[in-house]
C-alpha cells in the first residue's frame, strides 16, 4: 500500500468537517503501521503521529491547556466566509476564531470525553495555529508515552520563538543527554510547517516531525 494514498480519516466529532480534518489524521492503527513498514529497520517519528494514539494524547494536552496557547493565549483561527442575514456567502474569506463548541473524543484508555471551547471575543489580530510542543525528547519514546508535564500547547508564532531561544533535550534510551543533535533547517526545530496544515496536519517532513537531526525513532518498537 502507498502510504499517500491511504485516505481514510479517523473522525473526531467536532460537529465541524474543517476541524476533523484539522485534528484529525489519516487513520492507521499500530499494527497497520508496523504490516506497512514490516520490511523496514524503523518506523518514522512522523508516521506515529498519524495513529489514533497520538490523535488522544493531543487532545488531552489541548483539553487540559484549555484549547490556548500557553504562551500568549492564542486561540485556532480559520478562513471563512461569512454568511449575512439574507444567507449569502461573503465572496471573500474573513480570518475569524474557530467556531468549534464541543468536540468528542477518546481518550487513550478509551473513555470518551468531551471538550467544551471557550472561544474568544473579538476578532484575531493574525491567523493561529496550535501545535503540540515537547519539552523534552527520549529516542524511541514513543510519542503519546510521555508524561503529560512534558508536552505544552503553544500557537505558532509561540512554539517557533521557544525553539529559537531554548535548547530541547534530548535523551537517549538510557538518560544520557545527546548534545549537538542539530535543528532541522526546514522547519526550525518545531516539527511543524504551518503553511501545510492540510497535509497530514503540517508536520514537517525532512525531520519527520521531531524538529531534529537525529532519527527520535531508529528501531522497530
Ligand atoms: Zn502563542
Ligand atoms: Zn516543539
Ligand atoms: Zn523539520
Amino acid at each position: 500500500m502507498n502510504l499517500e494514498e491511504y485516505k481514510d480519516y479517523c473522525k473526531v466529532d467536532g460537529h465541524d468537517k474543517l476541524f476533523a480534518d484539522k485534528y484529525g489524521f489519516h487513520k492507521i492503527s499500530l499494527d497497520e503501521l508496523n504490516e506497512l513498514y514490516r520490511n523496514e529497520t524503523f518506523i518514522p517519528y512522523a508516521q506515529y503521529l498519524r495513529t489514533c494514539n497520538w490523535k488522544s494524547k493531543r487532545l488531552e494536552i489541548l483539553d487540559r491547556d484549555s484549547f490556548r496557547c500557553q504562551g500568549c493565549g492564542g486561540y485556532e483561527t480559520e478562513n471563512k466566509q461569512i454568511v449575512d442575514v439574507f444567507g449569502m456567502k461573503s465572496s471573500s474569506k474573513h480570518l475569524l476564531w474557530k467556531d468549534t463548541k464541543v468536540i468528542h473524543w477518546t481518550d487513550l484508555s478509551g473513555n470518551k470525553r468531551s471538550s467544551t471551547l471557550n472561544i474568544p471575543e473579538g476578532k484575531p489580530d493574525k491567523p493561529y495555529n496550535l501545535q503540540v510542543h515537547h519539552k523534552r525528547y527520549v529516542q524511541n519514546r514513543l510519542p503519546w508515552e510521555y508524561d503529560n508535564e512534558d508536552l505544552i500547547v503553544l500557537c505558532n508564532y509561540c512554539h517557533k520563538q521557544e525553539h529559537d531561544n531554548t535548547e530541547i533535550l534530548v535523551f537517549d534510551e538510557l538518560g544520557n543527554n545527546i548534545k549537538d543533535y542539530g535543528k532541522c533547517g526546514k522547519c526550525g526545530g518545531t516539527g511543524y510547517i504551518p503553511e501545510y496544515n492540510q497535509v497530514q496536519g503540517g508536520v514537517c517532513f525532512p525531520c519527520h516531525g521531531a524538529g531534529v537531526n537525529i532519527l527520535l525513532i531508529n528501531k522497530k518498537l
